[in-house]
C-alpha cells in the first residue's frame, strides 16, 4: 500500500492489489417514506406525493443508465415501504447486479426509540425486501443516518455485515457491536459534505432553505473530496437520493463526476458490500466508540469514557 500523506490513522487499511483508494456511488431510495415518517398527514398533499415518486418513476431508471454506461455497480439503500410500493424498480435495480442495502421499513425517526421497536422495523424492512425481490441485505444505513448505541448488536443478531451511518473515519474500520460482546461489524463512514440533500433539496414547509445550488458546484465539491481521498488512501462514499438527483442537470453532473473518480490512478470503485468484505477479512483492530454519560440528577456533570482499540482473540488451532 502507498503510504498516504495525511490518512486516516485511526483506520489504517490496505486496499486489494492494484489499488490504493475505494469510492462508492451510493442512493437513498427514500421516496414517498421520509415525508410520511415525518408527517402521515403528507400522503394528502398531491404535488409533495409527486415530488417523491419522481425518484422511483423517473430518477431511478436513469441513473441505471448511467450506471450502465459507466459500467460501474453502486449500493441503493431502499426502506421496505418504498420497495413494497414499487416492487419492479427493486427487482430492476436488483437485476442490473446492484447492492441492495436496508433503510428501515418506513424511515422511522430513530432518536430515542428502544431496542425492541428498532428490532422490529429491522425486521420488517427485511420482510418488504425478502418479499419483493428475495433480497437477504448484508448492509445497513439508518434513515437520516441515525445509529442508536444499541443498534449494531441488533444488526449482528440479523447477520448484517456492515453499517453506513456513522461520521467518525474517512476510511472503514471494524467496530464492536457493544461493551462485553464479543461480535462485531464493519462501520463504513460517511459525511454531510458528500450528501446530496445540502446541495439541492428544497420543498416548501418540508425541507430545504429554498436555496437551490448548481451541479457545478456540486461537481467541484464532490471532486475535491474524492481526489482528497484518492491522495490519502481512504475511501469516498457519496450518497444521493434518486428524487434530488436524478433530476436532469444533476444526473448529467453525477455521471461527470463518476468519469472523474473512475479516472484517478488506484481507485478501486465498487459497492459498499464488497468494501466491507475487504475490511471485515483484513482489517484485524477493533474499535469501541467514545460514550458520554450525563447523570439524571442536575449539577453531577458528565463522565466520559474514550473509545478503544482491540485485536481480536486469535482463533484456536
Ligand atoms: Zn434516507
Amino acid at each position: 500500500m502507498n503510504k498516504p500523506a495525511f490518512a486516516d490513522s485511526l483506520h489504517p487499511i490496505s486496499w486489494p492489489e492494484g489499488f490504493r483508494a475505494a469510492a462508492s456511488f451510493t442512493f437513498d431510495v427514500d421516496a414517498e417514506s421520509c415525508t410520511i415518517a415525518h408527517d402521515p398527514t403528507s400522503t394528502r398533499r398531491m404535488s409533495l406525493m409527486s415530488h417523491q415518486s419522481y425518484g422511483p418513476k423517473i430518477a431511478v431508471p436513469r441513473i441505471l443508465q448511467i450506471l450502465e454506461r459507466q459500467d460501474i455497480k453502486g449500493t441503493f439503500f431502499i426502506p421496505g415501504f418504498t420497495a413494497e410500493s414499487y416492487p419492479d424498480v427493486v427487482r430492476r435495480i436488483a437485476d442490473a447486479g446492484h447492492e441492495i442495502g436496508h433503510h428501515g421499513y418506513l424511515h422511522e425517526p430513530m432518536q430515542g426509540i428502544d431496542a425492541a421497536t428498532e428490532a422490529s422495523y429491522l425486521d420488517r424492512g427485511l420482510d418488504a425486501l425478502h418479499k419483493v425481490a428475495g433480497i437477504r441485505p448484508v448492509g445497513y444505513r439508518a434513515p437520516w443516518w441515525e445509529l442508536n448505541w444499541q443498534s449494531p448488536a441488533l444488526l449482528a443478531d440479523r447477520g448484517f455485515l456492515y453499517d453506513s451511518s456513522l461520521l467518525d473515519g474517512d476510511a472503514p474500520y471494524r467496530m464492536a457491536v457493544a461493551d462485553g460482546d464479543s461480535r462485531d461489524i464493519v462501520e463504513i463512514p460517511v459525511d454531510w459534505a458528500l450528501d446530496d440533500w445540502e446541495q439541492y433539496a428544497f420543498y416548501p414547509g418540508v425541507t430545504g432553505s429554498g436555496v437551490i445550488e448548481s451541479p457545478a458546484k456540486a461537481l467541484e465539491m464532490w471532486t475535491l473530496e474524492a481526489q482528497a481521498h484518492h491522495s490519502q488512501g481512504s475511501c469516498f462514499v457519496l450518497t444521493n437520493h434518486p428524487f434530488i438527483s436524478g433530476r436532469p442537470s444533476r444526473a448529467v453532473a453525477l455521471e461527470q463526476l463518476i468519469e472523474r473518480v473512475k479516472d484517478l490512478d488506484g481507485m478501486w470503485v465498487t459497492t459498499l458490500a464488497e468494501i466491507a468484505g475487504h475490511t471485515a477479512s483484513t482489517v484485524q483492530e477493533i474499535h469501541t466508540h467514545a460514550r458520554i454519560d450525563v447523570p439524571t440528577f442536575p449539577g453531577a456533570g458528565a463522565t466520559f469514557r474514550p473509545a478503544q482499540v482491540r485485536n481480536p482473540e486469535p482463533a484456536l488451532p
